[in-house]
């Protein structure tokens, strides 16, 4: 099977290490439609996050997904967001404050994010189970230095990405050692240097098991089948339904006493959710909130 979109992995044999190639296509075409006015500079960044969230929801030990988020409290960029489900399922939203004064060139934004940002990585698990959270100064020449740093002074998991983008298509391939194995030191160097040669265009262009042939050709190592990425939001009304309900019984009353329906719309796929005003009434069936009042 080939698919547009997809994740392969390779386990070498002896090193104690894996690597991980991700390739997004519709999935990049989705998120950049459904934030066609947002600069490129930021969708730019929005695809590398889509990117390493793929990346890393391959070590996924549960059903759920990984969340990888960037926050600023000042600059023109305030919140950029990206998850992967367990399932291959990915979306993505990026808030931009004032977009014209985002710089043009990503490593300028990057610059501005540096000091500035807080990075935090999310592992959520769907059937119950215990959240984890993790949350780093935003630092680092570019998104992906600043999340491999974080694996290697947080999990100590020392960790390569490489990644391209053409605006189309968007690309990336992960190196990371096991966890509890630091003895074979020049085996992991090697195979660090053979990451290094990679390029943008072999990135972009080749089936992940041709590059993976072609970089690795000398290693033994096990290749798994690719798996297939695409968009995917889990959004849904009863969700919605959720939310409004966690706003509490006072602030529901005083929206269903506005005469207008209330429209809450998803920052992810750009579904949108119409709730009347009677309907907002009926989320609390038990509390005193009524609707506007009527004549008959
Ligand atoms: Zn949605």
């Amino acid at each position: 099977m080939v698919y547009t979109d997809y994740l392969q992995r390779v386990l070498f044999e002896d090193v104690d290490a894996r690597c991980v190639v991700v390739r997004l296509q519709d999935v990049i075409e989705e998120v950049n439609k459904r934030c066609a006015d947002t600069p490129a500079v930021a969708q730019r960044l929005l695809s590398e996050a889509l990117l390493l969230s793929a990346l890393m929801s391959s070590g996924l030990k549960f059903s759920g997904r990984i969340s990888l988020q960037i926050r600023a409290d000042s600059g023109p960029l305030r919140m950029l967001v990206a998850d992967c489900t367990d399932q291959g399922g990915l979306r993505g939203t990026v808030s931009v404050d004032s977009a014209e004064r985002l710089p043009e060139q990503t490593s300028d934004l990057i610059g501005e994010l540096s000091g500035n940002a807080v990075l935090t990585l999310t592992l959520d698990p769907s059937e119950g189970g215990q959240r984890w959270q993790g949350i780093v100064p935003f630092e680092g020449r570019c998104l992906a230095d600043a999340v491999a740093g974080y694996f290697e002074r947080s999990e100590q998991l020392p960790t390569v990405f490489r990644l391209a983008t053409d605006g189309k298509v968007a690309a990336a391939i992960m190196l990371q050692r096991m966890p509890g194995d630091d003895s074979d030191s020049d085996g992991w160097n090697h195979l660090e240097h053979l990451l290094a040669t990679v390029e943008d265009g072999e990135l972009l262009d080749l089936p992940a098991e041709t590059l993976l042939r072609r970089l690795f050709h000398a290693e033994r190592r096990r290749l798994f089948p690719a798996r297939e990425l695409c968009f995917y939001c889990p959004c849904s009304r009863e969700r919605v339904e959720n939310m409004l309900l966690s706003l509490g019984p006072d602030e529901l009353a005083s929206m269903a006493d506005e005469p207008e329906p209330v429209e809450v719309r998803c920052q992810f796929c750009n579904q949108s959710y119409r709730f009347e005003p009677s309907e907002l009434a009926a989320l609390y069936p038990d509390e005193a909130v009524q609707g506007p009042p009527t004549l008959h």
